[in-house]
Formats: structure tokens, C-alpha cells, sequence
């Protein structure tokens, strides 16, 4: 009523612009007005669902596969909350069955990249000006509907778009997602709330802004979850995204862009823009309101993208955010105190699940001579048991590669690998794309610690062994750490307690999430926040609170009581 009140006042007083203003930031006061500090209960983790014989969510999930199955769907940009169909078309097709058509994708490139833009911005004045805790609220929703009524959606999608088993699409499509988006929102309130020092007479504050302009983020093939969080977690923070999400996931990815809209997000917030990598990204690091970029991807892309933004530097109105997570050569290291059984279980599952395309998975292996051939007795055995195939055949332990092109570049490494002198395949390498992109779980043991394949991200379903002499170890561990670029991943197994120590320490820069006697996949947000660094990524730990506090710029702010009338200190005075 007070603000009518100011109005009408102003009306009839002044027309001047100084009173226009006075006007419009009440008006806007009024809008931010909370009554309260509003609490965020932390979160926990989501469970999973195991899917075993005779539980309800097996029948379920088996249901909704079949129904999404039965149709091809339309999948177009999504800019300002429309709908937008470019009419540059391409099929969706199951990788495990690429005969099969799941839906058709509009390929957007500069036209739709302005019209985005455009959108963003005109959206992002009142997103900002929304409170945190109504703007962390739509995620809050968004991640309930993951874990409830849309579950077998995002998981359904996840297994036929991205050929994952169904445990490999619960534990991120759905769990790692919720997730996200439930952490992110709780870390942001504590961000919120925390507050700097005021000494007597003082009152100083720190308000954490959205950036200004908006936020590119884009995302890769293999995590349904990465690609969501990937825009929603600048957005909780205030900020307006441009979402490159991959063609080769933009199925599950259209799905949740759905959904953030039935959980209320605001049009314009988020716009959805499938294409090919160059048709969206040079336009859009070309316009001069681009505050951000939050990626997920190769290093190739990642090193491309961080040069365009450097040469266009002059053009921008901020310097923009640069977040990357990028590829790994994942090791672990045995030991010959190791427990052989678990090795063996770990190197399995971290090597073969979702066909080793993880930037985390498993993808070369230490091993001292002592073990060798007890650990290779127990392991071929049990790689031998894999089955592979459509992932909707639940007994399936692996599904397809992503494409034609993943698997041209993967059998390519595994054809290397048998025309060397330095390898030998100790299991699998065969391959076969007549109806999907199989490859059989390969094992290679090789003599040349610099071997191609001990050294290059494959992304696929193939693990180098390489033998160490058990009196060799600080040379071999050199090799572990010297070998390829990455530094994501990384497991040691060890029963000596101070055979860990000095490995771990040595291993210091070797992998930003190194773990002992575990593998190295499978990280959950809140417990072991992701990322690595040298060539693995700028390590700013996705789903963390190191994240969030890339997507803002604080503002500090001091406010006295008693501001001092008299310029001249006391040292001035006559003695
Ligand atoms: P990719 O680099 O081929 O593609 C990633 C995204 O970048 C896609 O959306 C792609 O279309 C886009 N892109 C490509 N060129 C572009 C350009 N010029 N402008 C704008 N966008 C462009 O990676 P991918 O094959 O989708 O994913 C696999 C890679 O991702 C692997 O290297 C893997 O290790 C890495 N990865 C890393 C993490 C991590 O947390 N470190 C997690 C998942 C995946």
C-alpha cells in the first residue's frame, strides 16, 4: 500500500527521472522483500532402485521402455520457453539398435544462437531480482520429480538414447541428478548466509550477485545428470543459460528441459539449443554478453572453446567464467599387499561399466609381477562372464558405444593394439556394428609403459595391463604419474599401511579423486566432489560448493552509523 502511496505522490510531484527511479527500485524492493531467513534442510543423498526380479519399479521402468520405444518423438529448440523447429533435421537412433528411429532432433545454429541470447537476457532481470530461495525452489521441485513421478522417464531415455543399463541410468539420470540439483540448492543457502565481520559502528555485508550477461554451458554424451546440472546450477545462482546440450544425448536431455518447465521454471532462464558443436558455439562466444562457460567434454573441445573466448576477449563486457571438466586416463595401481578379490572386482566395474565411456573409468592398470598371474587367473575369468548387448535385456552388463564414430575410434585403438609386438589382448577384441555399435570388454597387456593405449583417453570398453617388477616400485609409480596429460582418477590397492602412505602421497597430483582399495568411478555428489586437474579440467569440483561460487560475483557493502566529521587524524594535533 505504501508504494501506491509513493506512486501517486510521485505522480502528481515530479516527473523527473531521479523520482522515476526512486520508484522503480521500491518496486523492486518490494518484490525481493523476504520476511524471514529461509533454512534449507540439508539434503541426502537419493537411494537407488536395484531393479532385481519382482520389485515394482523393475515392472515400471520395463513399461515406460516400452512405450517410449513405440513412438518417435520431435525434438525441437526450446528458446524463451517456444518451442522452435529449424527444420535442419536429424534422426535419434538406439545405439544398440541404430536401425531403430527414437526421435527427430532440430539443429539450431546462429539465428537461433541470437534469438537465445535475446531471450536470455530479456529474461534475466527478473530471475535476478527473484530471492535465492524462490529461484532454488523450482530446482527443489525439479529434483522431485526426477526421484518421483519422472523417474523412469529420465531413466528410460538415459537407457535407450544413451545405451545404458538400467543400474547405470539410476544411479545418475536419476540419482546423481536429484542429487545435484537438492545439493546445489542447499549449498547455495549456505553460501547465502555466509557473511563477513562488522567491528563496532559498522555494518558490513556481502550480497552474491548472478553474473552479468549469460552463461554457455555444454555438455557431453555420457551423463544425463552432468548435462543437467551442467545450466541448472548457474541458474539457481541467479544467472540465465544458453544449453548446448550433445546430439548423442539430446534425447534424455529434451526430457528434463520438460521437466524443469513442469517444475515452474521461468521461460528464458534455460533455453535449449541442440546443434552441431561450431554452429552454436562461434556465434554464441561471439556475443559480448557471454559471462560463463560451464563445460563438460573432451579436451580437444574444451582447449577450443577457452582459445575463441581468449581471442575474443577485447569483445566481451565481463571476463568470462571458464569452468571445465574434461577427459581422463584413469589409473590404478596394485600393489603386491593388495586384496586380489577386490581388484578384481574394481578393475572390472571400473573399466567395462557403461563401456568404459566415463571420463573416470578404469582405463590402465600397474600391477607388480608377484600378483600378475594370479590377478589375470581371476580376472579373465570373470570378463569372460560379461554379456554384453540391448540394454532392455536386463541381464545385459554392458550395452553399446555411443556411435558410429566412438566406435570406429575405439576398434581403431584395439586394431593397433593387435598388429603390436608391444601388446597382446589377453580378452575380448572383437567388435561388430550390423545392428548396434558392440564391442566385447578388452583386455590388453602390454611391455612398453608408453604403449598408445597407456597413454590416449580410448572412451571405451578396453583396459592396458602393464607389469611391474615388485622391487621397481618408485619407477613404476613415476610412470603412473608422468605417462598421459589427464590427472582426473586414480586407485591404489594396498594392505600395507605404509605402502598407502607413500602412494598416496605420491600420487598427490596424479588424480583429483583418488581412492584406496576402490575403483575410481562412480563419485557421488556431497561425498566425493568430482574433477581433476592438469589436463583433466579447471578442478572446480562439479556438485560442490566450489562450483556454485563460480556463478557469482560478490558484492561487498559497508554501511557506518557514524560516519567521521572531522578529516584530520588525532597524530595531527599539537603536542
Ligand atoms: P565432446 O568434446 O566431443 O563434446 C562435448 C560437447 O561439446 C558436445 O555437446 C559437443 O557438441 C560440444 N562441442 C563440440 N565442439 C564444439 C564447439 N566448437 N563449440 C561448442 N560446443 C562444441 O565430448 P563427448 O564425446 O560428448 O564426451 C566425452 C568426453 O567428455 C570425454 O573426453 C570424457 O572424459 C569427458 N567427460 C569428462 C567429465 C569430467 O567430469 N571430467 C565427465 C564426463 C565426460
Amino acid at each position: 500500500q505504501s508504494l501506491e502511496i509513493l506512486h501517486f505522490d510521485l505522480q502528481f510531484s515530479s516527473e523527473s527521472c531521479i523520482f522515476q527511479k526512486i520508484y522503480l527500485t521500491a518496486k523492486l524492493q518490494e518484490k525481493e522483500m523476504s520476511n524471514a531467513y529461509f533454512r534449507i534442510q540439508e539434503p541426502t543423498n537419493e537411494p537407488y532402485h536395484s531393479y532385481a526380479p519382482g520389485t515394482p519399479e523393475r515392472a515400471s521402468l520395463k513399461k515406460r521402455l516400452k512405450e517410449m520405444k513405440s513412438e518417435v518423438i520431435e525434438i525441437p529448440a526450446i528458446i524463451g520457453g517456444k518451442e522452435v523447429r529449424t527444420g535442419n533435421t536429424e534422426d535419434v537412433v538406439m545405439p544398440h539398435n541404430h536401425g531403430h528411429k527414437l526421435a527427430t532432433v532440430h539443429l539450431c545454429g546462429e539465428k537461433e544462437v541470437k534469438m537465445a541470447v535475446e531471450a536470455a537476457l530479456e529474461a534475466q532481470r527478473e530471475w535476478a531480482a527473484l530471492p535465492w530461495e524462490e529461484r532454488v525452489a523450482v530446482f527443489l521441485k525439479a529434483a522431485d520429480l526426477v526421484s518421483g513421478s519422472w523417474r523412469d522417464t529420465m531413466n528410460a531415455a538415459t537407457m535407450l538414447g544413451q545405451s545404458k543399463t538400467p543400474h547405470q541410468a539410476e544411479i545418475e539420470a536419476a540419482g546423481e541428478l536429484a542429487d545435484f540439483l537438492r545439493f546445489g540448492a542447499w549449498y547455495l543457502s549456505k553460501i547465502m548466509a555466509d557473511q563477513p565481520h562488522s567491528p563496532d559502528g559498522v555494518w558490513n555485508r556481502v550480497e552474491y550477485r548472478p553474473l552479468e550477461g549469460f552463461i554457455f554451458a555444454v555438455s557431453p554424451f555420457n551423463f544425463t545428470a552432468i548435462a543437467g546440472n551442467l545450466p541448472s546450477a548457474p541458474a539457481m545462482c541467479g544467472n540465465v543459460a544458453l544449453w548446448k546440450p550433445s546430439t548423442e544425448a539430446v534425447y534424455s536431455n529434451y526430457f528434463f528441459m520438460k521437466l524443469l518447465k513442469e517444475a515452474g521454471l521461468p521461460d528464458g532462464v534455460i533455453n535449449f539449443l541442440p546443434g552441431r558443436g561450431s554452429s552454436i558455439g562461434d556465434p554464441v562466444l561471439e556475443s559480448r554478453h557471454l559471462s560463463g562457460l560451464h563445460f563438460t567434454g573432451s579436451e580437444r573441445t574444451f582447449n577450443h572453446l577457452w582459445k575463441t573466448i581468449g581471442n575474443n576477449i577485447d569483445m566481451y563486457d565481463t571476463y568470462p567464467r571458464i569452468v571445465g571438466e574434461t577427459g581422463g586416463k584413469d589409473f590404478i595401481f596394485a600393489h603386491n599387499s593388495a586384496n586380489i578379490e577386490s581388484l578384481v572386482t574394481a578393475t572390472l566395474r571400473a573399466a567395462f561399466e557403461y563401456q568404459g565411456q566415463k571420463c573416470s573409468a578404469a582405463s590402465r592398470m600397474y600391477i607388480p609381477e608377484s600378483i600378475m598371474e594370479e590377478f589375470k587367473e581371476k580376472f579373465l575369468a570373470e570378463v569372460s562372464k560379461i554379456k554384453v548387448g540391448d540394454v532392455e535385456d536386463f541381464s545385459n552388463f554392458m550395452g553399446a558405444v555411443i556411435s558410429k564414430k566412438a566406435f570406429e575410434s575405439i576398434t581403431g585403438y584395439i586394431d593397433y593394439a593387435r598388429d603390436s609386438e608391444e601388446a597382446e589382448i589377453l580378452a575380448g577384441g572383437q567388435y561388430d556394428d550390423s545392428e548396434g555399435y558392440f564391442i566385447q570388454p578388452t583386455v590388453i597387456l602390454t611391455s612398453n609403459p608408453k604403449f598408445k593405449t597407456m597413454k590416449e583417453e580410448i572412451f571405451g570398453p578396453v583396459i592396458t595391463l602393464y607389469v611391474y617388477k615388485d622391487d621397481e616400485l618408485d619407477e613404476a609409480m613415476d610412470l603412473c604419474d608422468s605417462t598421459s596429460p589427464y590427472a582426473l582418477t586414480g586407485a591404489i590397492f594396498a594392505r600395507d599401511r605404509h605402502m598407502i602412505k607413500k602412494m598416496s602421497d605420491r600420487f598427490r597430483q596424479s588424480a583429483g579423486n583418488f581412492y584406496i582399495n576402490e575403483k575410481p568411478t562412480g563419485a557421488v555428489v556431497n561425498q566425493q566432489p568430482f574433477g581433476g586437474s592438469r589436463k583433466s579440467g579447471t578442478n572446480d569440483k562439479a556438485g560442490s560448493v566450489m562450483n556454485m561460487l563460480r556463478w557469482l560475483s560478490a558484492r561487498s557493502i559497508k554501511e557506518v552509523s557514524d560516519a567521521p566529521v572531522d578529516w584530520r587524524y588525532p597524530y595531527m594535533d599539537e603536542e
